[in-house]
């Protein structure tokens, strides 16, 4: 034990000062049941519990071999307001092991109030923890940074949510995901600290943060501090850019849902862009104001990173070299998001026509509505020699509106005629260059009705669809023949449907 532990233990909700966490007991879950264990990835850790243990582990029920359970405490910035202690309010660390993928902290979402619960449960119901579990390792197979799910289980305790049914307040089911990460140390673990004035335990953090997860730095100091910092935010950088490759909406990036991995983290109302529309948002309670819109997740990124600078600035005591690399954002986060834009449309970086086929496909895609997933994914059939041939099999297989494909028509000849032209002159075979596009377009992702059916059937005991795009989304990037409805434009009925957090 590095770090300040709370001088007591206990469950019972609080302010907790003087510490960067409270040893915590989870609740005794009433009738658990394993749902969906991610057996690969267990045995990718080396984990190895009978089915019996894993289900009196994952839920709570039973304490990990030789580990003490605990929840963290940060603060946070939320929707731009300072919002003093939250803290792991629905998470318990159950264990820290050594794996074969390196050190890796078990935490269970749902397990149960702890000091940090402030006026809520601790719980969590099975629809939110459905689209964490699934969403997580979507991403992960997608190739963006993000924590892991190890387990889903019920708890088998009814929780009160306040979706209304005949307008009483429902009980749904209680679950638990057991998630995974290196660490779950957030920006806001720092701001608390420093908040706080607690500056010896703010070095601490850092330093045991840099010892732990960015030992290349070397001997946590003054430059050490530095240098992660500029790591963090090019981590934090590189994830966003592949949120956008993919169309993923964090939805609440308030800097306790910041990583100081640069991972995604907290699944909550998330969602994914089916139309590109840079100005959408999943998270309803942000529909005003849209700051956690799509195309505004990088400016947040860098806002975050001003806070968290502030946070750590009193262990280094010069603004400068943090402010230097909240500088650099900016510059590197339009050359690599060109960089990204250019392997989605299958051409070379760096060249004024490359540049300009990125900048004038995203204003069509946004003007015709266009299924982003879909364009992206289709447009490597599109043949270089005729793309205008290509233009009405394009349209009807991403299904674009007649009136909008119509309305549109001459600007997508336009540019397609640009890209063909582009392609041909840089000359790559066209199966090659369809093989380096799909491994960055991918076929299948996790879009909001498909979580949606999911949790439906789920809620009525039938896990059969969770299995099914549980596998699909082990594999995003294949063909997947007997999956191909799932390569489909949202039906109808989902058209307003986003599922939601709590
Ligand atoms: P979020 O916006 O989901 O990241 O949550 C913000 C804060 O609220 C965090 O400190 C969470 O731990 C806490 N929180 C969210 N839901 C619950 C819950 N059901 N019970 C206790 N704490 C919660
Ligand atoms: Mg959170
Ligand atoms: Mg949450």
């Amino acid at each position: 034990q590095v770090l300040p532990a709370d001088v007591k233990t206990s469950n019972e909700i609080r302010k907790v000062s003087d510490a960067c966490f409270s040893w915590v007991q989870p609740l005794q879950p009433e009738q658990p049941r394993l749902v969906h264990y991610n057996a690969e990835y267990a045995k990718e850790l080396g984990i190895e519990f009978s089915e019996k243990e894993a289900k009196a582990i994952f839920s709570g029920q039973q304490d990990y071999p030789n580990q003490r359970p605990y929840a963290m405490c940060y603060g946070g910035h939320q929707f731009g307001q300072w919002a003093g202690q939250l803290g792991d309010g629905r998470a318990i660390n159950i264990a820290e092991i050594e794996t074969p993928l390196g050190g890796k902290t078990l935490q269970l979402k749902g397990a149960g109030p702890t000091p940090y619960s402030r006026s809520a449960d601790g719980l969590a119901v099975l629809r939110s923890s459905i689209r964490e579990y699934l969403c997580s390792e979507a991403m992960y197979h997608l190739g963006v940074p993000t924590t892991r799910a190890l387990s889903l289980s019920l708890s088998g305790n009814q929780v009160m949510r306040d979706v209304l049914y005949n307008g009483n307040p429902a009980l749904e089911p209680g679950a638990i995901v057991c998630r995974v990460s290196s660490s779950f140390v957030r920006f806001g673990s720092f701001e608390i600290l420093a908040a706080r004035k607690e500056h010896h335990h703010l070095k601490s953090l850092l330093d045991f943060v840099i010892e732990q997860y960015y030992p290349n730095l070397g001997t946590p100091a003054k430059d050490t501090y530095v240098k992660f910092f500029q790591e963090l935010m090019e981590r934090t950088l590189e994830m966003i850019i592949h949120w956008e490759r993919v169309g993923f909406v964090h939805g609440v990036m308030n800097t306790d849902n910041m990583s100081i991995l640069g991972e995604t983290i907290d699944y909550g109302p998330y969602g994914w862009l089916e139309d590109f529309d840079p100005t959408w948002t999943p998270n309803t309670t942000d529909a005003q104001g849209r700051r956690y819109r799509f195309g505004n997740q990088a400016a947040i990124a860098l806002w975050n990173l001003n806070k968290l600078g502030s946070a750590i600035y009193p262990l280094i005591g010069e603004a400068e070299p943090l402010e230097n690399s909240l500088n650099q954002f900016k510059k590197l986060y339009f050359t690599q998001r060109e960089k990204m834009y250019c392997e989605k449309l299958g051409v070379t970086y760096g060249s004024d026509e490359a540049a300009a086929l990125v900048e004038q496909i995203l204003i069509l895609l946004e003007k015709s509505s266009m299924d982003m997933t879909m364009f992206w994914r289709r447009l490597a059939d599109v043949k270089a020699n005729s793309p205008e041939g290509h233009l009405h099999t394009l349209a009807q297989q991403t299904y674009l509106e007649k009136e909008e494909f119509e309305q549109y028509q001459e600007e997508w000849k336009q540019w397609l005629t640009k890209y063909g032209a582009l392609v041909l002159q840089e000359g790559e075979a066209a199966s090659v260059r369809k093989q380096k596009m799909n491994a960055v377009n991918p076929k299948y992702v996790l879009r909001n009705y498909m979580a949606q059916l999911a949790i439906e059937a789920a809620e009525q005991n039938d896990f059969s669809l969770v299995d099914e795009l549980f596998e699909i989304l082990q594999h995003p990037y294949e063909e997947q023949e007997q999956y191909e409805k799932w390569f489909a434009k949202r039906p109808d009925w989902a058209l307003n449907k986003v599922g939601c957090s709590m």
